[in-house]
């Protein structure tokens, strides 16, 4: 008997009716990509959103000509302006440097004091268990946002938080994107025009055909298309993203293993 029989879940609604987000992505752009579209719908609802980037973005490019900080600077505007599309409020950086986020206890209770200070229902973050995942920042943001939503609750952790006027916080909602094993579908063929003008702002990230990298924006907004189409396809939606909903009880000793 898993959990979730006992206690049955609607986790779309649980991610609908959220009414603050805290969205933990590794790179500016992450959560545009993957999650752009339920982004923009939960803000129509007037959800308060909240994304917090743990690194600065300086290094992905293959253009020489590009320096780190350079694009560190551009890739933070891209991101402000697509936020600014989808309706997200606030964005947070830790400013670790790209590719060299590492889950550490300092980086964890970075996260955990943004929890406390956002107070968020639902935590979305990078699914750091997709199979295969070889960029170190996906996978290690992930897990530090697991864990930071695991212990955010806790009374005796980072307890230097509460000088500083925070108070614990449990996130009810664990909302995983990118995730190989997504147990929830989200239409999104209303904000998929808004998902696009979000993901082109990010202008650095789509290079002309004579460069290398992710290729123009044209194939992006094409393979975009047509994976939330195939997602859709399963459920009678035009366009839908998916999701690995999972509770804080789901998330320790495998209580339900989470189907
Ligand atoms: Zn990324």
């Amino acid at each position: 008997m898993y959990v979730s029989e006992l206690f049955p879940i609607d986790r779309a609604s649980l991610l609908i009716k959220a009414k603050k987000v805290l969205a933990v992505q590794a790179h500016p752009d992450d959560f545009d990509f993957f999650a752009g579209g339920i982004i923009a719908k939960l803000a129509q609802r007037g959800c308060e959103i909240t994304y917090l980037t743990t690194t600065d973005g300086s290094r992905s490019t293959t253009n020489p000509k590009i320096t780190p900080e350079k694009l560190a600077e551009t890739r933070m505007k891209e991101q402000e302006r697509a936020a600014k599309i989808l309706g997200v409020k606030h964005l947070m950086w830790l400013g670790y440097t790209d590719s060299e986020f590492q889950p550490t206890l300092e980086a964890r209770g970075k996260i955990i004091r943004a929890i406390r200070q956002t107070r968020p229902d639902v935590l979305m973050t990078l699914d750091p268990w997709l199979p295969y995942e070889a960029h170190p920042d996906h996978v290690n943001t992930g897990l530090a946002a697991c864990w930071a939503a695991m212990l955010s609750g806790f009374t005796n952790v980072n307890q230097e938080h509460f000088s500083e006027g925070l108070e614990p916080h449990q996130v009810s909602t664990v909302c995983l994107a990118i995730s190989a094993k997504y147990n929830t579908y989200v239409d999104i063929t209303e904000t998929m025009d808004l998902k696009i003008q979000a993901l082109a702002q990010h202008k650095s990230q789509f290079q002309s055909e004579t460069e290398v990298g992710l290729g123009p924006f044209e194939i992006w907004e094409t393979i975009i298309k047509s994976v939330a189409e195939g997602f859709g396809r399963e459920k009678g939606m035009k366009y839908a993203e998916v999701f690995k909903v999972l509770t804080p009880l789901e998330m320790h000793c495998n209580l339900s293993l989470a189907r």
